[in-house]
């Protein structure tokens, strides 16, 4: 009985929550046995073998297009983008018990705890493997130490691409973004054209204007103030951190600068991309 405590503790002091959600006796049980329920969960989606597609990472701050590329280049290789800001708002949208709880943990401005991100993901890699999925592109997600660790047992990653932006760009560009308050659409009037002296590479964004009828219905979102988009970017830069050095000292990371807009930017990420694709997916993406 004393090991099984002692191993329980050890569960405990080493997972990433701060130890004041688990003063009592009875959050430490719950705890876990949450734990030893999640490594279950996570050892059924443990089939790295049936998966011979890419399973790829995307990184890079807010604002800086990952969504966008990821889902693009996740099409071109025939595998699901596997978003997950997505899996939260689903799981959110959702009256399951495990959906009531996410709810509540949000409503009180908690971040989410590791096990309840890593149940999700476990969960949709599993509905994957079952669905006979080859791979995937994985967006927002892992985000600690310790979530890249969970991802290593069960997955082969072999590449993580990094995007990265300057940071001054990456202001303007958030702050030219826009709403349409009709119809939803998304534009940005931000007209980018810095660079291209002292050798640093010359960005180019055009903006992307509505149409007429959306013209008079713009709107800003309320937290796209340059201080809050310069300190989501501060946070990012901090939170990120350990993320990439520890796929840099893998040597799967790639670095990769955005240069323009889809137009310029797409077909340069696909020459980086190619010579990590596996056969198969070249095989789909040239069909
Ligand atoms: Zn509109």
């Amino acid at each position: 009985m004393r090991a099984t405590a002692a191993a329980a503790r050890r569960l405990v002091s080493h997972s990433p929550l701060s130890s004041s959600a688990f003063r009592s006796p009875w959050a430490r049980h719950a705890h876990a046995a949450a734990q030893s329920e999640l490594s279950e969960t996570w050892s059924s989606t443990r089939s790295p073998s049936s998966r011979t597609g890419p399973q790829w990472i995307f990184l890079g701050c807010p604002g800086v297009g990952k969504g966008t590329y990821a889902s693009r280049l996740a099409k071109f290789l025939g595998v699901p983008h596997i978003a997950m800001g997505d899996l939260v708002r689903q799981e959110l949208s959702e009256p399951t018990p495990s959906g009531l709880k996410l709810k509540q943990l949000m409503n009180e401005g908690k971040l989410l705890p590791d096990n309840v991100i890593l149940e999700l993901l476990a969960k949709r890699l599993e509905a994957g493997t079952v669905a006979g999925e080859t791979g995937f592109i994985l967006d927002g997600f892992p985000r600690t130490r310790s979530q890249v660790e969970a991802l290593d047992k069960v997955t082969d990653i072999e590449l993580v691409l990094n995007l990265r932006l300057r940071e001054d760009v990456l202001v303007m560009k958030c702050l030219g973004r826009r709403i349409c308050s009709g119809c939803g659409t998304n534009y940005n009037i931000a007209n980018i054209d810095v660079g291209g002296e002292n050798g640093a590479p010359r960005i180019f964004m055009p903006p992307l204007l509505p149409p007429p009828s959306c013209a008079n219905k713009l709107i800003i979102r309320a937290d796209d103030t340059e201080e809050v988009v310069r300190a989501r970017l501060n946070f990012y830069a901090e939170e990120s951190k350990p993320v990439e050095n520890y796929y840099r000292a893998q040597e799967k990371l790639m670095d990769f600068d955005v240069i323009g807009g889809i137009p310029e930017t797409w077909p340069k990420l696909l020459d980086v991309v190619r010579p990590f694709m596996p056969e198969e997916s070249l095989s789909v993406a040239a069909a």
